[in-house]
């Protein structure tokens, strides 16, 4: 670039879109653009903290790391100044002008979407920086950036559809904002109104803020200090700053610990989950520190996957500062911290939950997720996992919930097993015939509705020693029950199973008379090893050549009038016994929600018709 050249810009498609939508659409929470830009101040000197470690070519190495803000009412301007790392000429394009990640959209679908103030929520989808363009009408960076050689510069927008960048002179290292208030945001180039924001959003920031001269921050780690000392309001401000957060902290959890390691954590679980809302999987946000000093802000190595919905610190000072990533993977130390850390948590989920139930019920709603997917891929906590899981059954009222250790309180004498049913839905789980022998027995079952929750049933595998065993299998042992009313003779039953296991062949493993049945004449039965059709479903819809035969165990019950008539039929009407016998079978597996190819269903059932009317 030559020194005389004035270079004009286009803002990208998406950046103009969303100015567009700052500068007229977002009226309420402006003051959040202050919390916003000194975020951006901190990051930087942040970054030239880590670049002061191996660089050596650094521009006035002995700058302060300061963030220096100062207002002038008169000409109703607001400048931020830093000492970081500063932008170069393609960081500034690149920087303030593009947008590589899909922030934008995200922002503006989450706008749409509702869910938070979308003033307050700008700066989590990292384009924080334009929210300045809702208080100014004319935005100038001036910025230089951390290597001896770099040149001066300066870019300048009035936030509509473009910006300049022209060399200039006399800066110091770093990044100067200097905002050209709106009329009607004069406000923000009062000396009282700024610092008032700057205690409200930025007293975190690990470095001095100084308004017109005089520091203003405090500097301090919370999470080092007494709960006793804290109030809600601060702990709310740190979760909304230090955590990036936009939403109110639903739990908090806040201790200290001298053995096994020297621990000091602030952790919270927010009360909105953006993955819900269809934002990409979120990245670990429990910061870790040593004494104070950052050395991760989002560690992957220290809490499970699962985990990854929290926000928080956690300060160790047995963790050396020195410690890399790859060295964090295979510490033993950070392993045992993780363990710490989640095993509390988990305790702490489980107090809250017995403490408010109703509370817990709400969060749950929104987080289900995280604690099914920690009980299928988290094996130390599963157990303690599992206490969390909340589920309708056949004792809860509809949209009432309950975990698994109610369930157990509630077992009857003699149950050894938890009994459940997997469905797309409450109402259809409970129009299934599987559930009748287990309600006219008394014993509750419980209702898996979501379509994770096979995959979790089968990782959990028990609860408390208690095997979990779907109703929809086969091998289940139930209790005789005094069968009423008249019914087929053992004799009869044995030759009835034989007639129909010859008629259905290959489609039935085995046909035998049950307990199960009530109301039903026959059942569908699926091996425990078997896939249930929610599963099936998923597997086709994965792959197009997924062919699995269903091969179920048929009970028939021998006291159902149809299954009498049809004992006799089969000595006195061979023909209409075997299409009964095989819209039986077919039956049983609609209600299964087994049945593959339903032509031969139709054909048969008017030919059945046809018979009844004669
Ligand atoms: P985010 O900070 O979440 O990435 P922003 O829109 O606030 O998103 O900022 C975009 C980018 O501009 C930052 O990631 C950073 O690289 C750069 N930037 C913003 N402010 C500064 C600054 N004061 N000093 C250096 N770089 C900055």
């Amino acid at each position: 670039m030559s020194e005389t050249t004035l270079e004009k810009h286009v803002f990208q498609a998406e950046i103009q879109q969303l100015l567009d939508l700052v500068v007229h659409s977002l009226y309420t929470d402006k003051e959040i653009f202050l919390r916003e830009l000194i975020s951006n101040a901190s990051d930087a000197m942040e970054k030239l903290r880590h670049i002061e470690a191996t660089e050596k070519n650094i521009h006035q190495p002995t700058l302060p790391l300061e963030i220096h803000i100062t207002t002038d009412e008169e000409a109703k301007t607001l400048t931020i100044s830093d000492y970081g790392i500063g932008m170069s000429h393609d960081e500034l394009v690149k920087n303030l002008g593009t947008i590589a990640h899909s922030g934008t959209k995200s922002f503006l679908k989450a706008v749409k979407e509702g869910g938070g103030s979308p003033a307050n929520m700008i700066g989590q989808f990292g384009v924080g920086f334009y929210s300045a363009f809702m208080v100014a009408d004319l935005v100038g960076v001036s910025s230089r950036a951390w290597h001896a050689d770099s040149p001066e510069l300066i870019w300048t927008s009035d936030g509509k559809t473009g910006y300049e960048i022209e060399e200039t002179s006399g800066l110091d290292r770093g990044s100067k904002i200097v905002l050209q208030l709106k009329e009607d945001c004069a406000e923000f180039a009062s000396e009282a109104r700024v610092k008032h924001l700057i205690e409200t959003y930025s007293n975190f920031v690990g470095f001095p803020i100084l308004l017109n001269g005089t520091r203003i921050n405090e500097v301090e780690a919370l999470w080092l200090k007494n709960k006793s000392e804290i109030s809600d309001e601060e702990y709310k401000a740190f979760y909304q700053f230090a955590c990036k957060a936009w939403d109110e902290p639903s739990y908090r959890l806040h201790f200290a610990a001298d053995a096994p390691l020297a621990i000091n954590a602030l952790v919270f679980a927010p009360s909105e989950n953006p993955e819900r809302m269809g934002f990409s999987k979120a990245e670990p946000a429990v910061a870790l520190y040593s004494r104070k000093v950052l050395i991760d802000p989002a560690p992957k190595e220290l809490l499970p996957d699962w985990m990854r919905f929290m926000k928080g610190v956690v300060d160790s000072a047995d963790i050396p500062l020195n410690i890399s990533r790859e060295t964090m993977q295979d510490s033993a130390l950070i392993r045992k911290l993780g363990a710490v850390i989640s095993k509390r948590v988990i305790k702490m989920f489980e107090k809250e939950a017995e403490a408010d139930p109703e509370k817990y019920r709400a969060f749950y709603r929104k987080f289900d997720r995280f604690f099914k997917e920690g009980v299928a891929t988290d094996h130390t906590n599963r157990d303690a996992l599992a206490r969390l899981l909340r589920f309708e059954s056949s004792l809860t009222d509809s949209g009432a919930v309950c975990g698994f250790a109610d369930y157990v309180s509630r077992m009857k004498d003699g149950q050894e097993s938890i009994y459940y049913l997997v469905g797309p839905s409450r109402d259809q789980i409970e129009n299934s015939p599987y559930l009748e022998a287990f309600k006219a027995r008394g014993l509750e079952v419980v209702y898996f509705t979501d379509a994770v929750d096979e995959y979790v049933v089968d990782s959990l595998g028990e609860f408390d020693g208690k095997k979990l065993v779907s109703v929809r299998h086969g091998g289940v042992e139930l209790e005789d029950q005094a069968a009423e009313g008249e019914s087929l003779t053992p004799e009869q039953t044995t030759a009835l199973c034989e007639f129909l296991k010859q008629e259905l062949g290959d489609r039935v493993t085995s046909v035998s008379s049950g307990k199960r049945l009530v109301e039903n004449p026959v059942i569908a039965l699926v091996p425990a090893n078997g896939m249930s059709p929610q599963m099936r479903q998923m597997m086709k819809a994965m792959d197009e050549n997924f062919k699995d035969e269903v091969k179920v165990e048929l009970e028939i019950n021998p006291r159902h009038p149809l299954v009498r008539k049809l004992a006799d039929a089969k000595d006195s009407n061979q023909e209409l016994a075997q299409l009964v016998s095989r819209q039986l079978l077919d039956n049983a597996l609609i209600a299964a929600g087994l049945l593959e190819d339903a032509r031969d269903t139709v054909t048969r059932m008017n030919t059945l018709m046809e018979k009844a009317m004669g």
